[in-house]
């Protein structure tokens, strides 16, 4: 058995950071709170892997938290990147960039006629939300409880993803007429939808729900469940706002939308989008977006929104999903890991069940799978934790919580994969 790791340089670099930044993060859920430890210090990534800064490589199933979907520091990327910011980094003023990647959103997801990119997920479903709100003359939304769509106030109420993980789905600084506003459902449940339209038939602006939950760890919806969304937005007046921003080209090439035939009114994207740098983006149907200034009444903006080399990355990494083949290999090697690990699970007597959407998947420990937040609430935390050390001390990143989607992309070849069960296979043994 190879030598404990050390990390020494990272534990160093954390406390440093932890004096002047708060818990030495800028986003909570790279602090490794619900595993305990101290998070890696990142020096750079290659491909599958990511290297700390004590020289220690990792095959890495975060990918950013879904971006890095080619891989990191893809060649095609890189030097479309390199070329881009010796032609200046910034204009404010339009490019043709954004056009061409405007064009290419649009032509992945026929829901949307029109299209404006952000800066990150978080602003594209405020401004979505913003939009609807406006457009119906409404102010009441409604969410789905462990659905995760960024921290805009609106949204941060029984929130998923890091919100989850820490114990504060509603966040103290919201304030409370505003969270009065936000409206809770359980994911998979559409009576508990129907009973919150019937008591607000006509102030209810739209429902945003994740396209395929992945922020209390992957949940599929149910046969009909999204339809069935779909239609009682319908009736009541309400817009449905679909948030891909991480199951976007995720699953296909599009949407959970395309997979599940779903025509909503507005889609949230960014993550895989942005290749890596920080893009965001809603769009719709075009009596809708054309309610945003400069041509509406509905404000919103941003000194850096499509900006030159985010949407280079975009572009590239779009190239690159696009070729023929690509969605067929990157699923079929998703399957290859998540097969092998439910295998190695059941043959260790481990207790868990697994759920997996296109390139993301999640491993509950529990064997009920979940449907819901409860369900994802009910796992044993204590298991998760021990299973994501063991795994990080035999060379495999995990996302550090179990309310969170692993993420495969196209550098975990084969033989990636093939390591990685071997890693499983050692961890799970008496977990
Ligand atoms: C990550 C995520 C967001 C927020 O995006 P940021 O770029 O982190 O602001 C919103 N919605 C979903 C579904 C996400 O997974």
């Amino acid at each position: 058995m190879a030598a404990k790791k050390s990390t020494k340089k990272s534990s160093s670099l954390f406390l440093a950071a932890k004096k002047i930044i708060p818990g030495g993060v800028n986003s909570p859920v790279r602090a490794f709170s619900a595993v305990g430890g101290k998070p890696l210090f990142i020096k750079k990534a290659s491909g599958p892997t990511i290297t700390d800064a004590d020289n220690n490589t990792y095959i890495d199933y975060i990918g950013s938290w879904g971006p890095m979907i080619v891989g990191h520091a893809h060649p095609a990327v890189t030097k479309a990147l390199a070329k881009a910011a010796a032609r200046g980094t910034s204009f404010g003023a339009p490019t043709e960039l954004e056009t061409t990647l405007a064009r290419m959103t649009i032509d992945a997801f026929p829901s949307m006629d029109m299209v404006r990119f952000v800066s990150s997920g978080t602003e594209a479903t405020m401004s979505a939300l913003r939009l609807a709100r406006a457009y119906t003359g409404r102010d009441k939304i409604i969410k789905f409880e462990g659905c995760y769509h960024g921290h805009g106030d609106s949204l941060l109420v029984k929130a998923g993803s890091g919100a989850a993980t820490l114990g504060i789905p509603s966040s103290p600084g919201v304030p409370k007429t505003l969270a009065r506003n936000t409206l809770n459902a359980q994911y998979n449940h559409i009576e508990s939808v129907e009973k919150l339209f019937k008591k607000n038939p006509d102030s209810v602006a739209c429902v945003i729900v994740e396209g395929v939950p992945g922020n209390m760890g992957v949940v599929l919806p149910k046969e009909g469940f999204l339809q069935a969304l779909k239609k009682v937005c319908r009736k009541y007046g309400a817009l449905l706002i679909m948030d891909e921003v991480m199951s976007g080209f995720r699953l296909c090439y599009g949407g959970a939308q395309q997979v599940f035939k779903i025509d909503p009114d507005i889609t949230c994207l960014g993550k895989v989008i942005g290749g890596g740098m920080p893009v965001g983006a809603f769009g719709g149907k075009k009596e809708i977006m054309e309610q945003l200034a400069p041509l509406g009444p509905v404000y919103q903006a941003g000194t850096l929104s499509g900006n030159p080399l985010a949407m280079t990355a975009g572009i590239a990494t779009l190239k690159i999903l696009g070729r023929k083949g690509v969605y067929p290999r990157l699923l079929k090697r998703a399957k290859t890991l998540t097969d092998g690990i439910t295998k190695i699970a059941e043959k260790a007597g481990v207790e868990c069940s697994l759920t997996s959407a296109g390139a993301m998947f999640t491993l509950f420990f529990n064997a009920k799978r979940p449907v819901d937040y409860a369900g994802a609430c009910a796992c044993d935390l204590k298991k998760f934790s021990r299973y994501f050390k063991r795994m990080l001390e035999a060379g495999v990143m995990l996302p550090p919580s179990q309310f969170e989607a692993n993420f495969i992309g196209l550098a975990h070849t084969p033989e990636v994969i093939g390591r990685t069960l071997e890693a499983v296979e050692k961890c799970m043994k008496r977990l």
